[in-house]
């Protein structure tokens, strides 16, 4: 748990100020270091971020590998540590063991945990974040939840991405949003509004990704409907100009995996510092991409 400052308010003054905090997956433990000195150097409030995805496809190894790793080499007075993406049901549509990752994230003292229930019946989704939020806030860790689908993640190949976004494929319902916000009281929303995950399954994981767009008259219509931070994910390939119109409409988180995974696996080519090296320019370019240089300032004033 992050003993100088709180998620849940830093959170709350992002949103209220239309200031972005960006989360980066940590696809293998030597980024962690890079992607908090990047941080502490341009002043800027992130959040350092584990799923699934980074510890079985690629080198994060464990949830409390990751954490060991936070506390060795970040900076907590400029990052939080949180646990992306735990599926009720995975990408192969099978049950996954929720429950347990949850309860380890919680006892490893983790800033916030994402559940992810998007694949179940909206009311099954209700319930068991509504359970994840009961056992989390007990001890002050805040919780994310996924409603409509962000695509990408599945094996099989997507539909194309300009039928996804007309079509709103997997978007999330502002109406529905609205009461599964009520209902269970989750601190905030990750919504499906035109990004997708990059690809990390099969061949493509190598691959660039797509350009994404983000439908903002529909995001705005979520943010008014909920009125917490709402959480882009598959940051990576938007164009700019889209995530600084989403920060203005509700937009608090944004993850970002591929991009930071990628400058990893080509710079080790060469070897761990060139490695770690293009992690930072890459967080670097990030941070000013989304102008939040020197967000502490505001954030924790
Ligand atoms: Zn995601």
């Amino acid at each position: 748990m992050n003993p100088y400052m709180t998620i849940k308010k830093v959170m709350k003054t992002a949103y209220d100020h239309h200031i972005v905090i960006p989360a980066f997956n940590v696809a293998y433990l030597p980024m962690v270091k890079p992607i908090s000195d990047a941080l502490v150097e341009c002043r800027t409030i992130g959040i350092i971020e584990v799923s699934r995805p980074d510890i079985e496809n690629f080198g994060a190894k464990s949830i409390k590998s990751v954490a060991q790793q936070y506390e060795n080499d970040a900076d907590p007075k400029f990052t939080f540590l949180h646990l992306d993406h735990v599926p009720v049901i995975d990408e192969h549509f099978l049950p996954v063991n929720w429950l347990a990752m949850i309860n380890e994230a919680i006892d490893l003292e983790f800033d916030s945990v994402m559940i992810d229930g998007s694949r179940l019946p909206f009311a099954d989704n209700v319930s068991i974040t509504k359970r994840v939020v009961e056992m989390a806030h007990g001890k002050n860790i805040c919780v994310e939840a996924e409603l409509g689908s962000v695509m990408g993640h599945e094996p099989f190949p997507l539909p194309p991405y300009e039928e996804i976004f007309e079509k709103k494929i997997g978007f999330t319902d502002p109406v529905a949003a609205e009461k599964f916000v009520k209902m269970t009281d989750v601190d905030w929303l990750s919504v499906s509004v035109g990004s997708i995950h990059g690809a990390i399954t099969g061949a493509a994981k190598h691959e660039k990704k797509v350009r994404a767009r983000i439908d903002i008259e529909h995001l705005e219509k979520i943010k008014n409907a909920t009125g917490i931070p709402l959480v882009l994910h598959g940051g990576s390939g938007i164009d700019e100009e889209y995530i600084r119109q989403a920060i203005k409409v509700g937009i608090t988180k944004i993850n970002i995996g591929t991009e930071v995974r990628q400058a990893y696996e080509e710079g080790v080519k060469i070897d761990e510092r060139q490695a770690q090296e293009n992690v930072k320019m890459v967080v670097k370019k990030l941070i000013d991409a989304y102008q939040v240089q020197n967000s502490i300032d505001i954030l924790l004033r």
